[in-house]
């Protein structure tokens, strides 16, 4: 216990003498001066009436004990603290918000999955949106079934059931919106039951050996898991419009989009580009707006026409291509289509009456992604500003920790390159990662989940993700809080679904 004293006094003398070591924060920078953003920050009142203001915020608050008639949910996929913080600046600040931080109430949710500490967007999937975790790369399955065990994959008994069911099940309308392809892992939660994620089509399930006769792939499941149908070989969307009748409508651009009648559609499949939906910054940049709408182009016409359901709807909206650009280190892109996202919020929380709809916002699961330095206020956060007091050169406000930009950190020799040399204006920048992957990783902590509406409180503190669909259905009254499932058999009940999916155009070629 003495030594122990002893040692500890000895680092506070050390620390006194030598300065902060740990912060230093008087390196060399690239730009040394804070960009003004508000004379009124320099005073103890700006900072004292603005913490006040939240607080009577706080205060005054009143708990909304409704139940919900409607429920958005929004994920942004791979949409880390990290991601959302540093998305900020694009605002035109650090202390600007992003649409869904102003919502009233938070959480934290944890994203592992039974067999694995950093999880992939499959068991996330099935988390948030069946209740329940399983193992990574299976989705709407028990964690029973190993991966790509072909047996377990048709054993019904090992189904999880998604709340999208839950909702049709009451009679409430449902949808489908992603900027991904709609048999990857995030949407495939709501409808599939797979113990492979990429058997997206029957090539895929042949591959691994299976009986592409007995095992429906991802895109089948799609399409009839509501009538249990086993199809193999068919036209996905003919088949599709056929079963709909006279008030379905198949889109595939923008203009299509815009053009729907709503009184006269109660059904949309609309699948906009042949894989995951562009970059918004490639669309602008190659002005295919006409061809691919926006999320929040997506959003609004899914809202009006779910609207139309007296009884109420459930909507899952998902940001798919923040993960897509983390994955390569597109940091830029990562925070655009954030930005993106944030809009579509807007859009949604615009269009709906806060007491009637219940909107939750959350990411399925970090990405290693850093914000880091002590770059000044105001800095450009996709420059490289700070300089490293080891080796003399600039680096980059973000970063990752693997991943393709691996080849932007170090030369062949080893040696760190200078990123005053990189182009910052090029989107599609890579920016540097410290261990060599070919597609950088998801990251293994808690992500945020932020909630509007109806007993939105019920989303503070801190539990498991697959928690957060149980607390939906609570307020929604559907699931395993249904009063009453009047509407078993689903095939009756409008799905609208918005993107694209690559193995439908496969089967139409065969
Ligand atoms: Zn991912």
């Amino acid at each position: 216990m003495a030594k122990f004293s002893l040692f500890f006094t000895f680092i506070v003398i050390i620390s006194s003498v030598f300065g902060d070591e740990y912060h230093n924060h008087k390196t060399k920078s690239l730009r040394k001066t804070s960009k003004a953003f508000n004379e009124a920050e320099k005073t103890t009142e700006y900072w004292v009436s603005q913490g006040q203001d939240k607080l009577k915020e706080l205060v005054n608050r009143k708990y909304n004990n409704n139940n919900a008639k409607n429920v958005i949910f929004f994920l942004g996929d791979g949409m880390s603290i990290t991601t959302i913080s540093a998305a900020r600046t694009l605002l035109g600040g650090e202390e600007k918000n992003l649409y869904f931080d102003n919502f009233p109430y938070t959480g934290y949710s944890k994203t592992y999955c039974v067999d694995a500490q950093v999880a992939d967007s499959a068991c996330t999937a099935t988390a948030y949106l069946t209740g329940v975790k399983n193992n990574y790369e299976t989705i709407g399955i028990t964690a029973k079934a190993k991966v790509q065990d072909c047996d377990a994959h048709v054993n019904k008994e090992l189904w999880t059931e998604s709340i999208v069911r839950w909702a049709q099940k009451t009679c409430k309308a449902t949808g489908i919106v992603t900027t991904t392809r709609i048999t990857h892992a995030s949407p495939a939660g709501a409808y599939a039951h797979t113990v492979e994620r990429d058997w997206e089509n029957d090539f895929e399930v042949s591959n691994n050996k299976c009986d592409a006769d007995k095992v429906d792939d991802i895109a089948e499941q799609l399409i009839y898991n509501i009538e249990g149908k086993n199809l193999n070989g068919k036209d996905l969307i003919e088949e599709w419009k056929s079963a709909r009748g006279s008030k379905a409508s198949y889109i595939w651009n923008n203009i299509q989009l815009k053009a729907i009648d709503y009184e006269n559609t109660d059904y949309i499949l609309g699948l906009f580009e042949h894989d995951h939906m562009k970059y918004n910054k490639d669309v602008v940049a190659n002005n295919l707006g006409n061809s691919e709408p926006t999320l929040s182009e997506m959003t609004e016409a899914a809202i009006k026409m779910l609207q139309k359901e007296e009884n109420g709807y459930f909507l899952f909206i998902e940001g798919g291509m923040i993960d897509q650009a983390h994955h390569y280190n597109y940091a830029q892109l990562a925070l655009d289509e954030t930005d993106q996202f944030q809009k579509a919020i807007e859009v949604a929380h615009k269009m709906t009456n806060n007491d009637e709809t219940l909107i939750v916002v959350t990411a399925d699961h970090s990405h290693v992604f850093t914000y880091n330095g002590y770059p000044p206020r105001g800095s450009p956060i996709f420059e490289a500003v700070e300089i490293s007091d080891v080796d003399d050169l600039p680096y980059t406000t973000l970063s990752y920790a693997n991943g393709p930009g691996y080849e932007f950190m170090f030369d062949t020799n080893g040696n760190r390159k200078n990123p005053a040399t990189f182009d910052f204006k090029n989107y599609k920048l890579q920016y540097p990662a410290t261990v060599p992957l070919s597609k950088e990783t998801h990251g293994g902590e808690d992500v945020a989940v932020y909630a509007t509406g109806p007993m939105a409180h019920l989303f503070n503190g801190h539990y498991e993700q697959n928690t957060i669909p149980l607390i939906m259905a609570y307020i929604l009254k559907v699931g395993p809080y249904a009063v009453d499932e009047k509407c078993t058999s689903c095939a009756t009940m409008p799905i609208l679904i918005l993107t694209l999916v690559m193995i439908l155009i496969v089967k139409l070629l065969k």
